[in-house]
């Protein structure tokens, strides 16, 4: 494992994602499988990674949970973990009180305070490392701002007493957004975590965000590295390109060794769901290996040839809240793959009928569409996909 610098600390370049663990039986609306979770963590710490990232909605809230549990084995001073605030998920009340929404909807009113120290007790330890404002963009600007409210000088108030080491945010907002908010906190933060891959280097415009970041004197932490698995799984005639280059190497890699090439970047997460994915992951991370200009075009080219592509990263923020409870995820995937040709004869697994992946059991409530951060509109996805 390789380090970088960030906030002044020693974070191993490739972090250990908590979103995407092993559950039970593979579905994923199931618990977490704590026995094969904790032998990815065992096997993360023992490869030197440093880095664990966790919020306070994944895996249904079983994610911080978890990572406390399987952290505190080892030495507090031997790992960092990093938790996030869900202010893009709340809405103020009034006195201080936030009502949670979104896919948080149903959750008891509470206060910034009850949140935060909820967390530090859900995860078993007296400090976050890093402490992150979750997804300050174009819709939460405003809460995060809010002056009364306060969040942003309470958490100030949590470093000043030690129960945060580094302030940052994770941002699915514009460049503009981001720039806005760091020039009106200059020298509060610290770090900015982003959606940043070589497809969403040009797609979503996160090669400006890491330009606006770095003039903020900030290093990026990088989430969606391989796009929650699409870049790990490339049409054949795109893999081909690469492995006529680089014959062994999986396109896992090709993704992390692109951001291995950005400066900027100081740690890599990877929500890893299986052991030979991290085993892999830590591979590439045994020392650095930079795309060159070759090989950075030919990642360019492949992106280009995914640009029509429905951008889901399957980060499963829009299937709780959908009336329906349809695998949405699953369906765009299914619609990517039939508007690039490949086969989709029925809406489930063989022969056999799956409501929960049929496009036209859509009513069109949009409510899918208001959480995605990839600003996907779901809805007319879903009418397209029933009609074809
Ligand atoms: S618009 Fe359709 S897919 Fe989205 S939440 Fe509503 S019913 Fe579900
Ligand atoms: S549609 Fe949007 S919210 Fe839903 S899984 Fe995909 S990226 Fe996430």
């Amino acid at each position: 494992m390789y380090y970088n610098e960030m906030a002044g600390e020693r974070v191993s370049a490739l972090g250990m994602g908590n979103m995407r663990l092993p559950t039970i039986g593979g579905d994923p609306n199931a618990k977490i499988d704590w026995e094969k979770a904790q032998e990815i963590i065992d096997y993360a710490y023992a490869h030197g990674i440093n880095y664990y990232d966790t919020a306070f909605r994944y895996h249904g809230g079983e994610s911080e949970t978890f990572i406390g549990e399987a952290l505190k084995k080892y030495p507090r001073d031997t790992w960092f973990l990093a938790d996030k605030f869900p202010g893009h998920m709340m809405k103020r009340k009034g006195n201080g009180v936030l009502e949670f929404t979104a896919a948080l909807t149903g959750i008891p009113d509470s206060t910034v305070p009850e949140v935060f120290e909820g967390q530090l007790r859900k995860c078993q330890v007296d400090y976050f490392d890093f402490y992150l404002l979750h997804n300050m963009n174009e819709g939460s600007y405003d809460l995060y701002t809010d002056e009364d409210l306060g969040v942003v000088k309470y958490l100030q108030e949590q470093k000043a007493l030690g129960k945060i080491r580094h302030l940052g945010f994770s941002s699915h907002g514009h460049a503009e957004v981001i720039d806005q908010f760091l020039t009106k906190y200059e020298g509060v933060f610290e770090f900015v975590q982003i959606q940043l891959n070589y497809l969403d280097w040009k797609l979503q415009d996160a090669a400006k965000k890491v330009e606006v970041i770095a003039k903020h004197g900030l290093k990026v932490v990088v989430m969606e590295g391989i796009r929650g698995g699409r870049l790990a799984a490339l049409p054949a005639e795109q893999m081909a390109k690469l492995t006529a280059l680089r014959p062994d190497d999986s396109a896992a890699r090709w993704a992390l060794r692109f951001l291995q090439s950005v400066p900027e970047v100081g740690v890599t997460l990877s929500g890893m769901t299986a052991i030979e994915q991290i085993i892999d992951n830590v591979a590439t991370y045994e020392k650095a290996n930079p795309v060159n200009d070759e090989e950075r075009a030919v990642l360019a080219s492949v992106a280009d040839s995914m640009l029509s592509w429905v951008p889901c990263t399957a980060c499963r923020y829009c299937t709780e809240g959908c009336p329906m409870e349809l695998e949405i995820p699953s369906i765009i995937a299914r619609y990517n793959e039939k508007k690039n040709g490949g086969t989709v004869n029925t809406f489930g697994d063989g022969n056999t009928y799956n409501e929960a992946l049929d496009p036209a059991r859509c009513i069109g409530c949009g409510a899918c569409a208001a959480i995605c951060p990839q600003s996907i509109q779901i809805p007319d996805i879903m009418s397209e996909f029933a009609a074809m």
